[in-house]
């Protein structure tokens, strides 16, 4: 199959997950184990190149390079604009389950271990915010792509250089720390994370809760918290999974 319509069909993939996703999060059918289960589809399609990997395409967009999004520039902005708009409606599923390089991090978290936990969500942020300036500046003067840095390509093509061995590396970090190379690195992880935030879907606290503070533990962006926006929430379900309370939680229309 030729590499554009590769492309085609994982952006259906994305589309249609997203939507099947954000359905069974609403209905509350959706459990831990299902969101396993796609995110080990997910990462491997990413080997076969079957999902859409959205911030190297973004990347491609930046240095104006077609062949990197395989496919017409314009086709490719419209792919970024619908999972940033799907993503201001019900959060970032794109993200949490469908993305090949959030996947295996995700997966990489679910490993028992010793976990190191970033107690702020504003130095992620500015580390984040930083690497995107650095990564227009370098897109837009010296035609240069930053996350060629990442070995992602290398990695999920399977090609063993350096740059493989590098992502290797990001995910024995994600072992430990909660996918750094969303929070840290991802520049579409930065823009996306603004629509997020006044995403219309939320996890919101109801009347139930009896602010026993469990999810704001278990939570591993710190995102969990009655006044936080979700910007970073990746739709994990950890803080649903330990709230002792029935209906203390619950994934629903934000009311004004
Ligand atoms: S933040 Fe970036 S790398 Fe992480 S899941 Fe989202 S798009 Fe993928
Ligand atoms: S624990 Fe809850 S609030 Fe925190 S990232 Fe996971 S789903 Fe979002």
């Amino acid at each position: 199959m030729a590499y554009e319509e590769a492309r085609a069909l994982g952006f259906l993939y994305a589309l249609a997950m997203f939507c099947i996703t954000a359905y069974l999060w609403y209905t509350k059918r959706w459990t831990r184990r299902i969101g396993w289960f796609f995110l080990v589809i997910t990462l491997a399609l990413g080997f076969l190149i079957f999902s859409p990997f959205i911030p190297w395409q973004f990347q491609s967009l930046i240095l104006r390079d077609a062949r990197g999004v395989g496919g017409p520039l314009v086709v490719a902005a419209a792919g970024i604009l619908v999972m940033l708009a799907l993503s201001f409606l019900f959060g970032r599923f794109y993200c949490g389950y469908f993305c090949p390089i959030g996947a295996v991090q995700e997966l990489a978290s679910l490993v028992p271990g010793p976990k190191v936990r970033v107690g702020s969500k504003i130095w992620p942020g500015i580390i984040r915010g930083i690497f995107f300036l650095l990564f227009l500046l370098a897109g837009y003067l010296f035609t240069f792509g930053l996350l060629r840095l990442f070995g992602i390509r290398e990695f999920f093509l399977v090609i063993l250089s350096t740059g493989f061995f590098i992502f290797l590396a990001v995910i024995v970090i994600a072992l430990f720390l909660y996918r750094p190379f969303c929070r840290f690195i991802c520049p579409f992880g930065a823009i996306v994370s603004v629509p997020a935030m006044g995403s219309r879907f939320k996890i919101q606290r109801m009347d139930a809760c009896v602010s026993c503070g469990k999810c704001e533990r278990a939570c591993p962006t710190n995102e969990a918290k009655i006044s936080d926006l979700k910007s970073e929430c990746y739709l994990c379900h950890r803080c649903l999974d330990v709230c002792p309370v029935e209906g203390a939680l619950e994934y629903r229309i934000v009311k004004e």
